[in-house]
């Protein structure tokens, strides 16, 4: 089977664990790729679902993996080859000044992300009626995994560290939506000042869309190198049903604001993120990503997974099948405008392991 299938199977599908502590401890809920495990195939490190109910009965089993973490993969007993599962980073064991354990700090991603989510609230989550229906930000919140509100030298600290100790490469700061006009964007300037002032990291900023342009330049002065905003869908009955309460920002201020930002952070280093699975179709998605190519800005596309505890734990995760009708002409697009991950200096895009597009752009002739 064929990297880029294998990954877009296990994604939809998940993976069970014949040592279900295989690999480096998964959260479960959060922001970001939750209730999965990073695993390794032929050198790409992906995410794959581990704790949601598809990958209890998914076909794709990985058996008990050997001293070194390498694992068998089978499907219906037929050996499809080895995934390995990255090790325990040596960060994780640490404690900051102020008496915080790393992992409640910030987490690997992937192979080589340090990834945190500065500010664990957001207006958008008070309400069940206004609350993204994917999302689990509160989750690890409740259960204690994490803080509410990461400091800038809590940040600095544990970036430094997780670049010492364990050779992270590039780090993604999410955050929730605080009450103020930015949107986050003044704790992502001011978070990234501090880390950069203590480590030389490539840094991405997460945020919904200020409501001054001029955030962008802010951003991009204190440190942050390259910027996500993330429409999740992109027809507007799908955002109003999946999202009522970011979809009170439209189409169009994600539009004017990606087309501020890439004169500021340059061309592919402003991405999106786009959630395939909550009901855009195929066409749709990629006529919004021609359209964000044509800006200079890299269309992130993923999977959706049902993430337990949330409204739609029990939506489907997309067909492997309808992954590939997105991925590959999305990939043949990104390549003829030369807009491609592996150019990305920091971010998801960049990371590539919620997804199988950055695989199919390695695969595709140049
Ligand atoms: S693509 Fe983004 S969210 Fe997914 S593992 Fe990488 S850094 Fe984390």
């Amino acid at each position: 089977m064929k990297t880029e299938h294998l990954i877009n199977e296990l994604q939809s599908h998940g993976l069970r664990l014949t040592d279900p502590k295989a690999g480096v401890a998964s959260r479960r809920g959060g922001a970001g790729p939750s209730d999965h495990k990073a695993v390794t195939i032929d050198s790409m490190t992906v995410m794959v679902p581990v704790h949601t109910a598809p990958a209890f009965e998914s076909p794709y089993v990985a058996e008990m993996p050997d001293d070194d973490g390498i694992s068998r993969i089978r499907r219906s007993g037929i050996d499809l080859g080895t995934i390995s599962f990255p090790k325990r980073p040596r960060f994780y064991d640490l404690t900051t000044k102020d008496g915080i354990p790393y992992p409640k700090i910030a987490v690997l991603h992937g192979r080589d992300v340090l990834a945190t989510t500065v500010l664990q609230t957001c207006i958008r989550y008070q309400s069940r009626t206004k609350t993204c229906q994917f999302c689990a930000i509160g989750q690890s919140l409740a259960a204690g995994r994490t803080i509410e509100r990461k400091t800038p030298a809590q940040l600095a600290e544990v970036a430094k560290a997780a670049v010492e100790l364990d050779g992270v490469k590039h780090m993604v700061m999410t955050t929730g939506t605080p009450p103020g006009r930015d949107r986050g964007a003044a704790i992502l300037a001011e978070s990234a000042a501090a880390i950069k002032a203590a480590v030389d990291l490539p840094i991405q900023g997460q945020c919904e869309p200020p409501d001054d342009d001029a955030w962008f330049a802010r951003m991009h002065d204190a440190g942050v190198d390259t910027l996500g905003m993330h429409l999740e869908a992109v027809t507007p009955a799908v955002r109003a049903r999946i999202m009522p309460g970011k979809a009170s920002v439209p189409l169009s201020r994600y539009f004017d604001a990606f087309a501020a930002a890439v004169p500021v952070f340059g061309r592919g280093q402003v991405s999106t993120y786009i959630l395939a699975g909550l009901g855009d179709t195929a066409a749709a998605i990629l006529d919004t990503s021609e359209r964000l190519i044509d800006l200079g800005v890299y269309p992130f596309v993923v999977p959706f997974v049902p993430i337990s505890g949330t409204p739609l734990e029990s939506h489907p995760a997309p067909s492997a099948a309808f992954m590939d009708s997105i991925l590959r002409p999305l990939a043949a697009m990104l390549l003829r405008a030369d807009l491609l991950a592996t150019n990305i200096k920091a971010g998801c895009g960049k990371c590539g392991a919620c997804s199988a597009l950055s695989t199919y752009e390695r695969r595709l002739p140049a």
